[in-house]
């Protein structure tokens, strides 16, 4: 990493003719988003002087070979940095070319793009690959045009060629509008041909040049307008404090921490409103997957300009709707993640729905938490964030205790419907009846059959991702931990032996369960695919969809599924966590949980907010309408506190429960993380490359004196992913110790050797 030779962070970039008159020359400092990433300096050439600015693209010669590259010009700089950053002007090379009209990346964002940078500890040009949308980059949807314009001494060339009637008409309007107009424009508006119009450009009256032109690309029709909603008290509270803070223009961030179904939406949409009657834009960012139809209709029934980024744009759509909005031609923008880097001119308020998402973190480089970045970018517009969710991150929640967070509450359901009735089904018990384990226990069919009979509609939810591999004896339920960690074991069939894939603690594979001596230790196995022939087995009569991420691949899958569920034409939806979020469907009327544990036993340390969060969630989707609902949650762990605490509908509950041990191994939201992978197609080189950073870091820490606990080298629980071999390290501190200042000084001279790759996690999401 090539990080620590990178400038200090700015706040205004010189522009190029303040520097110009400190001294007799310029320099381009430019960035790559591949490797070498720079920064490199280059001299403009003399032709390229008005055109270089900081923000475009350049083409630059690197290496012995001169090989272009386009790289981004991040900084103009001047003789007064030939001291600080020993510049030897006279021996810059010349960069080629400029690429951009107009910078794609603004004054505004470098910034950020610099703090980003630093903090994730990533190279400044991926960073910027990152905010600036792949259309925009390639100028898609642009096109070049020629446009016309009167000569400033047509009048007297008129006279010496003395024109025609149809020429000189031609002229007059031309010379009369205030624009350039492309031939085509002239001809319609003179009613000419093009024959006319191209002798008077040969003859010198007309000059013409060429610009390059955003396109439409797709006009979106307008919704049928909605009014506002008669706020409840909860929510009209919550929307005061909110206001204030955005009528005093000051940042703030809220925990709005609003049950399923108690109206947030509506509290985000008054809240924009304040924001746009200021002048000011807001970048509402949702979980990719709730950017359904009916997300963007809520919205595009109480805005008028509305940017929807979802991902299957074009990246002419995108770019497109990128220009609108730095423009300052859009009042709202909804999108996932990247959204955060949405150019709005004049921000007002960030709002992120179901804060605690795993996909708002970015799981390649840069590996950012939209939520961070949101943060930063608030605090420097001065403006408030709102966080919204019925189950919030545990670190979002211990900030409204540190004061950094304000806590607002929605206790209740909009119209006081009540929240559905949870109960638990204990699979243990249908095991020991002797019947094997089917995936759907008989109570559960019957209230399938039974909710089905009176018309309502059932969600099933089971979350199988890619890895499900546990150690879990089938009769008392237990998961074998290691001692150590509050880490459950993976079982390795190489050896036969159980390993911790935090610290690497082994043991010998029991034979028996620990606890009850039960001889059948089993994994688990049930994926949604073979859920989704058990229930047409079982309800022949019944007409029953999957989405997960097989049928979601094509786009307007999810949509055209959500949309015949709605109608009533689907009697069982079953997914996986996809189903989970934000749908609100009034006529579900059961919510099944097949499986609660599948997440429960993960070698993670969030497996249980994560399980906690997700039950919740989907129990959320039952009861909206006057029918009201049930929820039934199958598992084998009926006592685990995540279980009983999501059955209650108690977050603060859960959190309490949670807490302590969170905060005994100093883990977030008391400490922070750093994970460092190493992977490489050779076992034993990636180990030992991972065993010398971690000889690296300990090192560093003696060097600046701080002090953080370093767990491995281990191998990672997703042991080979790809062919590759993966180890990891995890750097914990208290939340006051920076850890980058360790990592950036034991990884900037680390000789990577072929064909192993390494990446710094900061604040990692993901474990496996
Ligand atoms: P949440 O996001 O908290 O789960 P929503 O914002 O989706 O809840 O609101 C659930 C439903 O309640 C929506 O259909 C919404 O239109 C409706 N709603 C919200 N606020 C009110 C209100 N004050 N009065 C009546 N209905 C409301
Ligand atoms: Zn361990």
């Amino acid at each position: 990493m090539t990080n620590d030779d990178q400038p200090t962070l700015f706040d205004t970039a010189p522009e190029p003719w303040e520097l110009d008159d400190q001294g007799d020359w310029l320099a381009a400092r430019v960035v790559f988003a591949e490797p070498p990433f720079g920064p490199y300096d280059y001299s403009i050439p003399a032709d390229q002087e008005s055109a270089i600015a900081i923000g475009k693209r350049v083409y630059c010669p690197l290496g012995r070979g001169g090989r272009l590259m386009t790289g981004y010009c991040i900084d103009i700089i001047g003789p007064q940095h030939s001291a600080a950053h020993e510049v030897d002007v006279s021996r810059l090379r010349p960069f080629q070319r400029v690429i951009d009209a107009e910078p794609v990346i603004g004054p505004a964002m470098l910034p950020l793009a610099h703090w980003i940078a630093q903090y994730y500890l990533c190279p400044l040009g991926p960073v910027i690959e990152a905010i600036v949308p792949v259309g925009v980059r390639q100028q898609a949807g642009t096109r070049e045009l020629t446009f016309l314009i009167a000569a400033p001494n047509w009048r007297t060339l008129a006279e010496e060629h003395k024109l025609t009637e149809l020429q000189r008409t031609i002229m007059e309007v031309l010379a009369s509008g205030s624009a350039a107009l492309t031939p085509k424009e002239l001809a319609e508006t003179a009613g000419c041909t093009m024959a006319p119009i191209a002798t008077l450009r040969r003859k010198g009256l007309i000059t013409a040049f060429n610009e390059r032109v955003q396109q439409r690309t797709h006009e979106i029709p307008p919704e049928q307008r909605q009014a506002d909603l008669p706020l409840n008290a909860d929510q009209q509270q919550a929307l005061d404090e909110i206001h204030d803070a955005i009528d005093e223009h000051r940042h703030q961030t809220f925990l709005m921490f609003g049950i399923t179904g108690s109206g947030k939406t509506e509290v985000y949409i008054r809240a924009i409103q304040k924001a746009v009657a200021h002048g000011r834009q807001a970048i509402v960012l949702v979980p990719e997957i709730s950017l359904t139809p009916q997300t963007r209709q809520r919205f595009r029934a109480r805005f008028q300009r509305v940017a929807v980024l979802h991902s299957h744009l074009t990246p002419a759509e995108r770019s497109w709707h990128w220009r609108q909005i730095a423009k300052g031609q859009v009042d709202v923008v909804i999108g996932a993640r990247s959204a955060v880097f949405a150019p709005v001119p004049r921000l007002g308020l960030i709002v992120i729905d179901e804060e605690h998402d795993g996909s708002f973190k970015q799981d390649k480089a840069p590996r950012y938490h939209a939520r961070e970045v949101a943060a930063w970018r608030a605090a420097h517009e001065h403006v408030p964030v709102i966080l919204g969710s019925a189950t919030p991150s545990l670190e979002s929640y211990q900030r409204t205790h540190d004061g950094q967070y304000r806590l607002l509450e929605l206790p209740n359901r909009v119209l006081d419907l009540p929240l559905p009735d949870v109960a638990t089904i204990d699979m243990r018990i249908d095991y020991g009846r002797g019947k094997g384990i089917s995936p759907l226990s008989q109570k559960l069919r019957q209230e399938i059959r039974h909710a089905t009979k009176n018309g309502g509609q059932v969600i099933l939810l089971l979350n199988r991702r890619g890895y499900s591999t546990r150690v879990q004896c089938p009769k008392c339920g237990e998961v074998i931990y290691c001692p150590d960690c509050s880490i459950p074991m993976t079982f390795h069939r190489d050896g036969m032996r159980l390993a911790c894939h935090y610290c690497d603690f082994q043991q010998e594979a029991p034979d028996r369960c620990p606890q009850c001596l039960f001889q059948a230790i089993r994994f688990s196995g049930l994926g949604t695919q073979r859920l989704e022939e058990y229930i047409h087995s079982v309800f022949p009569d019944l007409i029953c969809e999957r989405m997960d991420t097989d049928t979601m691949r094509r786009p307007g899958s999810h949509e055209a599924t959500l949309n015949r569920f709605r109608k009533g034409e689907i009697h069982i939806l079953l997914g996986t966590q996809m189903i989970a979020k934000g749908l609100d469907f009034p006529n579900v009327t059961l919510v099944g949980v097949v499986n609660a544990d599948s997440a429960l036993h993960f070698p993670d340390f969030r497996a249980a907010e994560r399980t906690f969060a997700l039950v919740t969630q989907v129990a959320g989707r039952s009861g909206r309408g006057p029918k009201g609902g049930r929820v039934l949650v199958q598992t084998f762990s009926p006592e685990h506190p995540a279980i009983i605490a999501a059955t209650r509908h108690d977050y603060t509950r859960f959190a309490n429960g949670e807490l302590p041990s969170r905060a005994s191994a100093n883990f977030p939201p008391f400490g922070n993380l750093a994970r460092i992978i190493v992977r490489g197609a050779a076992a034993e080189i990636a180990r030992a490359f991972c065993e010398q950073l971690a000889r690296q870091i300990t090192e560093q820490m003696r060097v600046q004196g701080v002090s953080l606990t370093l767990l491995g080298p281990a191998p990672a629980p997703v042991e080979k992913l790809k062919g590759n071999f993966r180890f990891h390290l995890l750097l914990v501190s208290p939340r006051d110790v920076a850890m980058q200042p360790v990592i950036a000084a034991a990884t900037a001279k680390l000789d990577t050797p072929d064909g192993l790759q390494w990446a710094v996690d900061i604040d990692p999401q993901d474990m496996l």
